[in-house]
């Protein structure tokens, strides 16, 4: 009853060679679902692999299919008679929470130091990611979707995730004055959740008009070009979300920030040191938080796009079959003319 079959995916073999292949699709583990997958949204990590054959500290040491942003229906169940029956519509959550003897708090797995990612080269053997038409995955990762939410609509599940997160990591935001530095999906998605939180004014800032665009439709009051150093000290926001991934950026998020104030930074740097206003962050008592990937926001997240609560509907420009992947990693890398991007399987 093994016959095994094959996908179309999307595989990084090093930098500047990524290739739509054919692989095959071994009969699933007893824990695992076969899924069908309809939509995967193309991330910065992504991009990164594909351009430096690294993300971060996260090296390419042998060909990876890359994708963890995935969303589809069941087509096989689970062997062991746990998880979702065929033809269930499914998110996925793309962490394996591990430990390797390293200290961390246990309630916050997404810190657990032997964490392992879709779609990651942080470990060898790499995580194999999820952009193929056919892929096996343990049930604990599956996440119904609402019969009112489209596969379509919850493709962007897990970075809203992220952002719901990062938002999360800023304390309440009710009534209070904020700013988005970085206006790329992650961004405009954080513009999204902090309106559905309440903040009173959200100031959104990126260098480009097309993301500053995307950010008002998601629910910026106001938006900034980053070159506009004066108007982003004068915003002195409660809390700033840094979204960008650039110590440019960060530095605009310290200065735009109130005294006592708190930023919030979700935008990942590149590895090694980085310049940072930090004199300006110490004589303003400023709180720096961290925010890394995201725990059960993805649950909280698919309950607020199916119920209409969270709007981001702005936030995809452009669909690419899978085929044409590099035409949508083209796309996706240009930042002055798209928004999140999806590959359609
Ligand atoms: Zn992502």
């Amino acid at each position: 009853m093994s016959s095994n079959i094959t996908a179309t995916a999307v595989v990084a073999h090093a930098a500047n060679d990524l290739r739509v292949e054919t692989i095959d699709v071994p009969t699933p583990a007893a824990n695992e679902a076969q899924i069908s997958i309809a939509y995967g949204g193309i991330c910065g990590s992504d991009l990164h692999y594909w351009s430096h054959g690294a993300a971060g500290e996260s090296i390419l040491k042998a060909p990876m299919i890359l994708g963890h942003e995935i969303v589809g229906t069941v087509s096989v169940a689970a062997a062991d008679g746990r998880g979702p029956a065929v033809g269930t519509p499914v998110a996925i959550h793309p962490a394996t929470p591990g430990g390797t003897g390293a200290r961390y708090p246990e309630d916050r797995p997404n810190l657990s130091p032997g964490c392992t990612y879709l779609g990651s080269a942080a470990r060898f053997p790499h995580t194999e990611g999820a952009f193929a038409t056919t892929v096996n995955l343990p049930v604990r990762m599956l996440r119904e979707l609402p019969a009112n939410l489209s596969l379509r609509d919850a493709a962007l599940a897990e970075p809203a995730a992220v952002a719901w997160h990062a938002v999360s990591r800023a304390g309440n935001v009710a009534g209070k004055r904020v700013m988005v530095i970085g206006a790329g999906p992650i961004g405009a998605l954080a513009v999204a959740v902090l309106k559905r939180a309440g903040a009173a004014s959200i100031v959104a800032v990126d260098m480009f008009d097309k993301p500053l665009e995307i950010a008002a439709a998601a629910g910026a009051s106001e938006t900034l070009k980053a070159t506009d150093a004066e108007a982003i000290a004068a915003v002195e926001a409660d809390v700033v979300i840094e979204a960008s991934g650039n110590y440019r950026g960060l530095a605009s998020a310290v200065r735009g920030a109130v005294r006592g104030g708190r930023v919030v930074m979700v935008g990942l740097l590149p590895s090694g040191e980085q310049p940072a206003l930090i004199s300006l962050a110490i004589t303003r008592e400023l709180e720096l938080v961290g925010s890394f990937r995201f725990n059960d926001e993805i649950d909280e997240v698919i309950t607020a796009l199916a119920d209409g609560s969270l709007d981001v509907s702005s936030i995809v420009t452009h669909e690419y079959d899978v085929n044409d992947a590099l035409g949508a990693f083209e796309t996706a890398k240009n930042s002055a003319e798209s928004g999140k991007v999806l590959l359609k399987f």
